[in-house]
């Protein structure tokens, strides 16, 4: 009889979770998803730019069509200094990034979800695993408990899961900056499709035509503690008006865009953390997914997709490989080495976002530069984006990108 795995029990319902049960679902394998949140309802709002990589392994779960119906897609990426303008060169033959509302990419999973018959629960915080024999139960905060073969831990950047695994596994890293994103009434002259990325006097910030008219736009603003999205919310929004426009005011069109934006309009979206390298991916039946396990900064653009691709990587590696200790080891070996190059390199483009004054001063002539040596698009982009999943294929024997 097959030792196979039967049933996963999958902790987090953002998107880590619910690709992970789809793709065990359509492996053969029964998987519930267990939330935290009480309900659906979007806790962080936003927009989520979803890369091509991130779209190809989305289509392996057929989740790929719905995003594209609601995305606004990016043909076209610019970077911006001051007034100079530099437009990016992009990658042929991929499809554009589509952005989406996070919203909307939450509900397309559990949709998709449901639709499979997979359960996700909301209302359940697990606060514990305990392990016996080849069985893990699953503890939640109200004392309930589940029994599954395999427990997966894809319960975003501050991971109960990473902690029950090694207790000394290293936290997340505060990058310093606070996000907010706006929806601004002021129009940029750039054509639709154009996503640019600025770097203002004091601050970074990112911006697109909104296809319903107006601009969308993200702003990180460096601030000196953390905060949780209900910390953060409790501050009157006009307080974070004032500060951002102390930081953006007198950048263009970062200035206007805030001063069209009325302040009830500012959504603060988050603390921007990144994780250092994980040591332990996994231990008996615990194994993370996810930003539980690589957070690379939000610079990749690629921490979603990133998310996807190893959820459905691990999904693959139970379906073709009995022992779970060995299903675990091919899933880290085949995945460790790309998130952690792709996290290397948006650690070092983070840094380069919050300038100092000598940098700044110097940003105009390291910028083409910078462009022309890094940013060598098939050299850098082509191995993140063009990545494909071998579905169908036995894993362990992919080359590791
Ligand atoms: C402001 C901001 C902008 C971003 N923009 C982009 C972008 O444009 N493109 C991109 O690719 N990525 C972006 N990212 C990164 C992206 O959001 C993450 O990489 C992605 O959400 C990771 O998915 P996940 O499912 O692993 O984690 P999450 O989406 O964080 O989901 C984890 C889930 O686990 C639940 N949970 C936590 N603890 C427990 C527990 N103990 N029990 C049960 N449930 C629990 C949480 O409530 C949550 O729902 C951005 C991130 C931020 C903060």
């Amino acid at each position: 009889m097959s030792n196979r795995v039967q049933d996963v029990a999958i902790i987090g319902g953002g998107i880590a979770g619910p690709v992970t049960a789809l793709a065990l679902h359509k492996a053969g394998i029964r998987a519930t998803v267990y939330e935290s949140y009480p309900s659906t309802a979007d806790g962080l709002g936003g927009t989520i730019a979803l890369a091509p990589n991130g779209m190809a392994a989305l289509e392996i779960v057929g989740a790929a069509d719905a995003v594209r119906a609601v995305a606004e897609p990016a043909y076209r990426q610019a970077m911006a200094v001051g007034a100079r303008r530099v437009a990016m060169p992009a990658l042929a033959g991929v499809e554009p990034y589509q952005v989406v509302r996070r919203s909307d990419l939450y509900r397309i999973l559990h949709d998709r979800a449901t639709a499979e018959g997979i359960a996700i629960e909301h209302g359940r915080r697990l606060t514990e695993a305990r392990e016996e024999g080849d069985r893990v139960t699953a503890v939640f905060a109200d004392g309930s408990t589940v029994p599954a073969d395999v427990l997966v831990g894809a319960d975003g950047v501050q991971s109960t899961v990473r902690r029950l695994i090694d207790p000394d596994a290293p936290g997340p890293r505060y990058t310093g900056m606070l996000a907010f994103e706006g929806v601004s009434p002021f129009e940029v002259p750039e054509e639709p499709g154009t996503m640019t990325f600025a770097f203002g006097k004091r601050g970074y910030y990112i911006y697109w035509p909104a296809l319903g008219g107006g601009t969308t736009f993200g702003v990180n603003l460096p601030h000196p503690r953390p905060m949780t999205i209900k910390e953060a919310r409790a501050v009157p929004s006009r307080e974070w008006m004032a500060t951002l426009l102390d930081v953006y005011g007198e950048d263009v069109p970062g200035g206007e865009l805030l001063r069209h934006l009325s302040a009830e309009n500012l959504r603060v979206t988050g603390a921007l953390y990144i994780m250092p390298p994980v040591p332990h991916w996994y231990r008996g039946r615990l194994v993370l997914v996810g930003d539980a396990v690589h957070a690379p900064s939000n610079s990749s653009g690629q921490g979603a997709s990133l998310a996807i691709e190893s959820a459905i990587e691990l999904a693959r590696c139970l379906r073709d490989v009995e022992d779970v200790s060995e299903a675990f080891a091919i899933y880290e070996r085949t995945r460790r080495a790309r998130v952690e190059r792709i996290a290397a390199r948006a650690a070092k483009i983070n840094h380069a976002k919050a300038p100092g004054p000598v940098a700044r001063a110097l940003m105009p002539v390291i910028m083409p530069i910078f462009l022309k040596l890094v940013m060598k698009p098939e050299k850098t982009l082509g191995p993140d984006q063009r990545y494909r999943i071998d579905w169908p294929a036995r894993p362990g024997h992919d080359r590791t990108r």
